[in-house]
C-alpha cells in the first residue's frame, strides 16, 4: 500500500513529536512492505508567522488530497493577544469543519507498566485500563442554532441550542458499534433521557442503530453517573459513545485518570475522507524545544492511523507492542517518570521505539 500522509507539526513541541512519529511510520511501513509519502503543511501559528492564516487554503487542499493527516499540536503564549479571528485554535477548528470529521475516537489506556502514575487506586486500576470514547464532533449545544444572547425580563439572558437530527446520532452510533465489534463488544450510549427532549431521541435512535449489530451489548447511562462510574469503576466499560458536549468532558475525564497526558492518541473522522490523527495534548510551551517532551501520544496516534484510516490492524499492532515493550524495559519521559527506571528525552524515546519494531 502506498499511504500519502500530510503532516501539520505546528507549534510547541508539535515538531519535536511529530519527526519522531513519522521515524515510527516510516519504520513500520518498510517492514510491511508499504510506502509512505509525506507532505508537511502549515497550520497554527506557525501558520501565522508564515502566511497570516492559521488554516491557508494550501493546508486544507494539501488534507484532502492526502489519505490522512497527522497533527502535532497549536497555540502558544506568542499568539495568545492576537486578534481572536485568526487565533492559532481556529486553523485546528477549521480544519475540522473542513474535513467533516464528526467522530472523535479518544482511547483512554493505561498501561500497567505506568499504574504508578495514574491518579486511581491500584485496586481501582487493577490490570491497567482500556476504554474508548466516541464523541460526537460536529453536533449539539457547540453548533446548535439558534445561539445568542436575548434580554429577558430586562436582563441580559444567552442561549445554546442543544440539537441533533436522527441521521447525525445515527451515524456516530454505527461508528460507535463497528468500534465494538473490534474489541469487547460492549457499547455505552451515555446521555441524559430523563431530562432532555435530545437525549430521548438520542436513545431511541441509538436502540434502533445498534439492534444491526446483535453481537455488539448496548447498555444506556445518564451523563452525571456516568462520570462517577468512570471513577469507581473504569474496567466496566469499553466503548462509550455520546454527543458532543457530555463527549467532552466525559473523554478529558476517561483519559486523565491514566495519569500521563502524553500517552493518549485521538482520532478524528468523517465519512470517507481523510481521517485526522493527533495526540490529545497541547503545545506545551514550558517545554518546547528541550527534546524531553513525550513523543508516545502522536506515535500511537500513528498507529491509530494504521488502524483506522488503512485497516493495517498488525501494522498498529507492532507499534502498540513496541511501545508496551519499551514501557517495560523502563523507559520513561520526564512527564511518566515517577522514581523508577531511567529517564529519556524526546528522541531518545523515538529511537526506542524504532529499536523495538
Ligand atoms: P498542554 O497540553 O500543552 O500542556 C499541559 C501540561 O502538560 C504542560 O505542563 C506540558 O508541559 C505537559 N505536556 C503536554 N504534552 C506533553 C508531552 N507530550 N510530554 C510531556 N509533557 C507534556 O496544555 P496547555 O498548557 O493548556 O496549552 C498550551 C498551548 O496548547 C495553548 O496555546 C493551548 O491553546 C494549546 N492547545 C492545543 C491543543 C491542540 O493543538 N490540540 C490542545 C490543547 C491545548
Amino acid at each position: 500500500m502506498n499511504m500519502k500522509i500530510c503532516l501539520m507539526p505546528g507549534d510547541g513541541i508539535g515538531p519535536e513529536i511529530v519527526t519522531q512519529a513519522v521515524k515510527v511510520l516510516e519504520k513500520v511501513a518498510a517492514k510491511f512492505g508499504h510506502t509512505v509519502e509525506t507532505e508537511s503543511a502549515l497550520i497554527g501559528g506557525a501558520a501565522i508567522d508564515a502566511v497570516g492564516n492559521p488554516l491557508p487554503e494550501a493546508t486544507v487542499a494539501a488534507c484532502k488530497a492526502a489519505d490522512a493527516v497527522l497533527l502535532g499540536a497549536v497555540g502558544g503564549p506568542k499568539w495568545d493577544t492576537i486578534d481572536p479571528a485568526i487565533r492559532p485554535e481556529k486553523g485546528l477548528l477549521g480544519i475540522r469543519k473542513a474535513l467533516g470529521l464528526f467522530s472523535n475516537l479518544r482511547p483512554a489506556v493505561l498501561f500497567p507498566e505506568l499504574a504508578a502514575a495514574a491518579y486511581l487506586r491500584p485496586d481501582i486500576i487493577g490490570q491497567g485500563l482500556d476504554i474508548m470514547v466516541v464523541r460526537e464532533l460536529t453536533g449539539g449545544a457547540y453548533f446548535g442554532e439558534p445561539r445568542g444572547e436575548t434580554v429577558v425580563n430586562g436582563e441580559r439572558a444567552a442561549f445554546n441550542t442543544m440539537i441533533y437530527s436522527e441521521s447525525e446520532i445515527e451515524r456516530i452510533v454505527r461508528v460507535a458499534c463497528e468500534i465494538a465489534r473490534k474489541r469487547g463488544k460492549k457499547l455505552c450510549s451515555v446521555d441524559k433521557a430523563n431530562v432532555l427532549d435530545v437525549s430521548r431521541l438520542w436513545r431511541e435512535v441509538a436502540i434502533r442503530t445498534a439492534a444491526e449489530y446483535p453481537d455488539v451489548e448496548l447498555s444506556h447511562m445518564y451523563v452525571d453517573n456516568a462520570a462517577m462510574q468512570l471513577i469507581r469503576d473504569p474496567s466496566q466499560f469499553d466503548v462509550i459513545v455520546t454527543e458532543n458536549l457530555f463527549g467532552d468532558i466525559l473523554s478529558d475525564e476517561a483519559s486523565i485518570i491514566t495519569g500521563s497526558i502524553g500517552m493518549l492518541p485521538s482520532a478524528s473522522m468523517g465519512s470517507g475522507g481523510p481521517a485526522l490523527f493527533e495526540p490529545i495534548h497541547g503545545s506545551a510551551p514550558d517545554i518546547a524545544g528541550r527534546d524531553i517532551a513525550n513523543p508516545l501520544a502522536t506515535i500511537l496516534s500513528v498507529s491509530m492511523m494504521l488502524r483506522f484510516a488503512f485497516g493495517l490492524e498488525a501494522e498498529a499492532e507492532s507499534i502498540d507492542a513496541a511501545v508496551k515493550s519499551v514501557l517495560a524495559q523502563g523507559f520513561r519521559t520526564g512527564d511518566i517518570f515517577v522514581g523508577e527506571g531511567k529517564k529519556v528525552g524526546c528522541s531518545e524515546m523515538g529511537a526506542l521505539v524504532l529499536g523495538a519494531i
